[in-house]
């Protein structure tokens, strides 16, 4: 199994192609293992609004996916070129829930897509953190997977301190999970941010001057890549990425942690 991430700066990439892109990473990573696969872009939708979009195939990244891309890309506007072009794939190798479409990754906070989630790893404490939100909020989970707790206790951090910036958020969630993890978050609420941060699984940020940054928890997609610089994470640190803005050239900013002890309760 296996994430990876890409987001193209001062882009000349149609949403289509962002796409194309997103399966050749999730294809280099077959070899990882995979039951199913999926991906999320941001995207214009044909009503005009901008959005999140996702993409669930049962099977490979290399057969399964791109015949659900031509089946659902009605949905949005394909030719689209904007400023910032990010999306984010998975290859899953199921640990809770089988390899069906609703398990699929990325995982969403909500059909708001207030927070969006590819995860490799597992996350040992799921049921507690599933039970605690579900007793507060009372919020319906649609899958079985571990994974669907990380983009719902996103949105429970969200709102009780909405000022808070994405990669606080991210943080927050972090203090709260147990288990090993490399993570991708987009999110609705954040357009033209990801975030992506790990704890025990490994996570790769590769650079290309082309204006093109990719994370992965892959080393080889990006040797395959060309990758022109590589920032590799080492344990036990903690990192989140985040672009500045739609204009300036792409400023990295890591906040380094050690992990954080699990919350008890
Ligand atoms: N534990 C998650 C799931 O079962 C992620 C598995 C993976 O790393 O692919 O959906």
């Amino acid at each position: 199994c296996g994430i990876c991430g890409c987001v193209f700066f001062n882009s000349t990439v149609s949403s289509l192609e962002l796409l194309r892109q997103l399966q050749h990473s999730m294809a280099r990573m077959e070899y990882r293992g995979y039951d199913s696969c999926g991906a999320a872009i941001q995207c214009q939708l044909r009503n005009g609004d901008p959005g999140i979009e996702l993409f669930k195939a049962v099977g490979s990244p290399s057969e399964t996916f791109w015949p659900v891309v031509e089946a659902g890309v009605d949905q949005i506007n394909p030719a689209l070129v904007q400023p910032i072009q990010l999306g984010m794939g998975h290859t899953r190798w199921a640990t809770h829930g089988e390899a069906g479409v609703r398990n699929c990754h990325p995982h969403v906070s909500s059909d708001k897509k207030e927070f969006v989630v590819v995860h490799n790893g597992q996350i040992t404490n799921f049921a507690q953190i599933r039970n605690y939100l579900k007793a507060q909020r009372n919020w319906d989970f649609y899958s079985e997977t571990d994974t669907e707790v990380i983009p719902k206790l996103a949105l429970y951090f969200y709102e009780q301190t909405p000022n808070a910036t994405f990669p606080d958020v991210v943080e927050q969630v972090c203090q709260v999970l147990d288990g090993a993890y490399a993570l991708i978050f987009m999110s609705t609420l954040f357009p033209n941010e990801v975030v992506a941060t790990k704890c025990g699984s490994p996570l790769i940020i590769g650079v290309k001057s082309d204006s093109r940054l990719q994370l992965s928890d892959c080393r080889t997609s990006f040797k395959s890549d060309n990758a022109e610089a590589e920032y590799r994470m080492d344990e036990p640190n903690h990192m989140i990425y985040k672009p500045s803005d739609t204009k300036s050239k792409p400023k990295v900013q890591y906040y380094f942690s050690s992990d954080r002890p699990a919350l008890g309760g």
